[in-house]
């Protein structure tokens, strides 16, 4: 039987910065990550916008070089998921019915896109946007003609795609459950700001929008039933409506968790020698007034794959790292910083009109995020705002000639 000292399940962000991390902080056992995928880790966020748009090619969003790997001593076996865990025997059990002992395991298997649960939702041309095979079957059928696409679900992954689509030349349609795009992540201005955008890119935008059926000619997708009947043509779906975490065998194993799996302040879950981190990995979030919540983003996996590395080498330090985030749609570059969810109030720095503008979020006064819209100066200022939780003067903050490292 195979055994690693460290084995890592997942091979994207998370699973592949605790590889890099653990050799960094000079762990010096054998390390094995377990991925599903058939290609080595690789960056996500241009999945759904260099990658789709064909501005990047696949060479060139490798999170490190094929051969690095190998040079560091962490062995790779991909094309393979984890079906259970077997905490007492420190044992995980493979795809292909093998099994394979750990040391300490570090569960970084992300989330699986979630499906639409209507009828023909599994027809073809129906496409979610999670990894490479996902992106390169949408780029075979735009190939193949495609030009009438339904993006259902108007969170930064759809909205993305949507961009890259409409610049593709393709027709647009986003079809959004709720009355706003961008619900779960932003106020309702930045939500205004972007619908604005996609129509005057000549996407159009439908709220409170519930999908009822995909239409399909027996052969592939041809449109999208809503409820109350209209149907909006479609040769490509693109499904972004989030993401189901991918923790079942952890909680088979027992592990505690409900919406992903819970760790503690060193991304430790409640079985001895299994951590989790990344999209799966439901956490007491300092930033979030210390609710349990799941972060979604880059950030969230890179810092707590350092997290959890440190705690294995005998250095642990609390996860506290501000969340950030970004979106890049069109010409707009969009900067999160913080988390606005629980806001009580707004100001606007800037003028949306002139595309360069900042929303800051403040709850009692504080400032607890900001969404920068071309505001690069504002982002990196704001963080230090945000870390400060400093409580200013609204009309300074609204004023562009004063910068925000001043209110500090
Ligand atoms: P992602 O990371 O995939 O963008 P989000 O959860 O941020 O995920 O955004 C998903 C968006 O999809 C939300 O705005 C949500 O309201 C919307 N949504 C969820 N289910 C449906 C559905 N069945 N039809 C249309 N929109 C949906």
């Amino acid at each position: 039987m195979d055994h690693a000292d460290i084995v890592i399940v997942g091979t994207g962000h998370g699973g592949a910065q605790a590889a890099i991390a653990l050799r960094q902080h000079g762990f010096t056992g054998s390390i094995a990550m377990i991925g599903r995928e058939s290609e080595p880790p690789y960056e996500r966020p241009p999945l759904s916008k260099e990658y789709l748009a064909g501005e990047k090619p696949f060479e060139r969003i490798y999170l490190r070089p094929p051969q690095f790997w190998a040079d560091k001593d962490i062995a790779l076996r991909l094309r393979t998921s984890v079906v259970a865990v077997d905490p007492q025997m420190h044992e995980i059990v493979l795809s292909d019915e093998s099994r394979m002992g750990y040391g300490k395991l570090i569960w970084a298997a992300g989330g699986d896109p979630r499906r639409l649960s209507c009828p023909g939702a599994d027809l073809a041309g129906v496409h979610s946007v999670r990894n490479k095979a996902d992106v390169d079957r949408m780029i075979a059928e735009l190939e193949a003609g495609a030009k009438r696409a339904v993006v259902v679900g108007g969170g930064y992954i759809g909205l993305e795609a949507a961009a890259v689509l409409r610049k593709l030349g393709c027709e647009v349609t986003v079809v959004e459950a709720l009355p706003r795009v961008l619900a779960r992540v932003a106020g309702e201005e930045l939500s205004r700001f972007y619908e604005d955008e996609h129509r005057q890119q000549g996407v159009e935008v439908l709220l409170d929008a519930t999908v009822d059926r995909i239409e399909g000619d027996g052969r592939k997708v041809t449109g999208v039933g809503l409820e109350g009947g209209a149907v909006v043509p479609a040769d490509l779906v693109v499904v972004g409506i989030g993401i189901v975490p991918s923790v079942g065998p952890l909680i088979g194993a027992g592990a505690a968790g409900a919406n992903g799996v819970d760790v503690d302040e060193f991304c430790r879950t409640s079985i001895d020698d299994i951590y989790a981190i990344g999209d799966c990995a439901a956490h007491a979030n300092a930033w979030a007034g210390g609710a349990v919540i799941r972060l979604e983003s880059v950030q969230n996996a890179n810092d707590m794959a350092n997290t959890a590395a440190k705690s294995i080498c005998g250095d642990p330090q609390p996860y506290k790292a501000v969340p950030w985030f970004w979106s890049n749609q069109y010409d707009l570059r969009l900067q999160t910083v913080g988390l606005s969810l629980d806001h009580d109030e707004t100001v606007l720095r800037g003028d949306p009109g002139e595309r360069k503008f900042s929303i800051v979020y403040l709850k009692e006064g504080r400032v607890i995020a900001l969404d920068c819209v071309n505001a690069t100066k504002d982002y990196a200022q704001g963080r230090r705002v945000v870390e400060a939780g400093i409580k200013p003067d609204r009309e300074a903050l609204a004023d562009t000639e004063i910068s925000l490292k001043a209110l500090l």
